[in-house]
């Protein structure tokens, strides 16, 4: 009979810590108990990835219904009904989080609807008072999104309303450069609503191969989106027919409803953390060593939370790592480096590894890259254009960087991904026969350097 009611109890029912508490109850056979205080399945599901792709996919018909006519259909697109869309989407989040609960209560992790607090480092209390002690305590937690103050940021929403929004807007100004707003403008865009974006720097996706965020930024353009760079709000307030935006441009519109997607910063305020120990870092994320363990070694975290990589296959992999570590006693670290990851955009970007500026700033490098209209579109008569871009190494010939600007790009990096991992070569990707007719043919027939750097 163990000295404690739990062998683990996870804070945070989303990706991280629902993966940890069933693999550890359903395959260790620890003691398991998780406290959610919202909805299960976390951001990913009830409100990031999921309904999001869900959006991307409902704002791409518009187009393939223009499309369809250039290829000799004949059919027109009609209007985008919202409620008909809302309705399912809801239903779709309804069944998800039903198959996250009864994956818990299959593998005999005990739930507990409510906020839970660390009070030391064996024991968390929960919202209506009652304190359950544990062996071990994982704090899964995730994110939040954070908007900066201002006069009338109080206007603004965020990707958490954006799902559940009573009608479509009109027009919407969103706000940001990153994943999240960027992911959004091409969503509204497509499904009709006038998009303007205000990014504050030189050019969106900081951080991203400058090329291929070159390309998104002029495909978004090209498609709609009204961006504007170097732009900033200054101040919102809400007047008849929607919200007046003054600009750092000088310009002043109105919109029906502003979005911010500014970033987003990891969930432990109030949480006890610093009380008992744990050590958080600059942005309040928990800070963890390679295997997760926190300052307090029976506390341990993964995900969002301890902002290293904030992807939800990343949170899973800590949380497989965790059960592996702790309750296998099999040590395992989370390998961080050359991740494959999409952006949503439209068109989409699909990335591994280094861009050109940073493997250049690294070591010699020869950069292969091709920009052209796709088959499909083209034919439509749309002036598209995709990129395929492979950065290699001129001392070890391997590819350090894969980025692919093109409609399934997500799909490709996820292969393109494995042969990166593996370290491959251009030389190995180039003794791979092409599949032809298709746009990833481009990554293994690309004979000369575009540049060296
Ligand atoms: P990001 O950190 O990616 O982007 C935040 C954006 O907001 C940046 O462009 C930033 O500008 C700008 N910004 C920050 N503060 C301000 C401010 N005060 N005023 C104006 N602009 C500001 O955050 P997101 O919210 O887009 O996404 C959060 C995280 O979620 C991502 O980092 C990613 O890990 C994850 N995610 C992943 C997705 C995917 O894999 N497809 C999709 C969605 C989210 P600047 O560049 O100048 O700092």
């Amino acid at each position: 009979m163990s000295e404690f009611d739990f062998d683990l109890f996870v804070i945070g029912g989303g990706s991280g810590g629902v993966r940890a508490a069933r693999v550890a109850a359903g395959e260790t056979g620890a003691k398991v108990g998780l406290a959610e205080e919202d909805r299960y399945g976390g951001t990913c599901v009830i409100r990031g990835c999921v309904p999001k792709k869900l959006m991307v996919f409902a704002s791409t018909y518009g187009d393939m219904a223009e499309d369809a006519q250039a290829y000799g259909w004949d059919m027109t697109a009609g209007d985008f009904n919202w409620d008909t869309f809302h309705g399912k989407l809801a239903g779709e989040l309804d069944r998800l989080e039903g198959i996250y609960r009864k994956l818990l209560a299959g593998s005999g992790v005990e739930t507990f609807d409510q906020r839970a607090k660390v009070v030391d480092a064996h024991t968390v209390e929960l919202a209506d008072g009652t304190r359950k002690s544990a062996k071990q305590i994982l704090l899964a937690m995730g994110g939040r999104v954070s908007v900066p103050e201002f006069p009338g940021s109080d206007l603004a929403i965020t990707s958490n309303e954006i799902f559940h929004l009573p009608e479509l807007p009109k027009s919407i100004l969103i706000v940001g450069g990153g994943y999240i707003a960027c992911e959004f403008a091409g969503i509204m865009n497509g499904l009709g609503v006038k998009t303007t974006q205000f990014y504050r720097g030189a050019q969106i996706l900081r951080g991203f191969d400058d090329e291929a965020r070159g390309l998104v930024a002029e495909e978004m353009i090209q498609r709609g989106v009204d961006l504007h760079l170097g732009t900033n709000v200054l101040e919102m307030e809400k007047v008849e027919g929607g919200i007046r935006v003054k600009a750092t441009n000088g310009t002043e519109h109105v919109f029906d409803q502003v979005m911010y997607a500014t970033g987003r910063v990891p969930n432990t305020d109030d949480m006890g953390l610093e009380e008992v120990g744990v050590k958080l870092g600059r942005k309040g994320e928990v800070l963890v060593d390679d295997y997760s363990q926190t300052a307090v070694p029976s506390i341990y975290a993964v995900g969002d939370v301890t902002d290293r990589v904030n992807l939800t296959p990343v949170a899973i992999r800590e949380g497989m790592a965790f059960v592996s570590t702790v309750f296998r006693g099999e040590p395992m670290k989370v390998d961080h480096e050359l991740i494959p990851s999409a952006i949503f955009t439209q068109p989409e970007m699909g990335t591994i590894g280094l861009s050109e500026e940073d493997a250049a700033a690294q070591e010699p490098i020869e950069v292969y890259s091709t920009s052209f209209k796709p088959m499909q579109q083209s034919f439509a008569g749309r002036s598209d254009r995709v990129l395929m871009k492979l950065i290699v190494s001129q001392a070890s010939r391997k590819v350090l960087g894969c980025h692919i600007v093109a409609p399934g790009a997500g799909e490709m990096i996820q292969l393109a991904g494995i042969a990166v991992k593996m370290g491959a070569t251009k030389e190995d990707f180039d003794r791979v026969v092409a599949v032809h007719p298709v746009m990833a043919e481009e990554l293994v027939t690309m004979r000369n350097p575009t540049r060296t750097a």
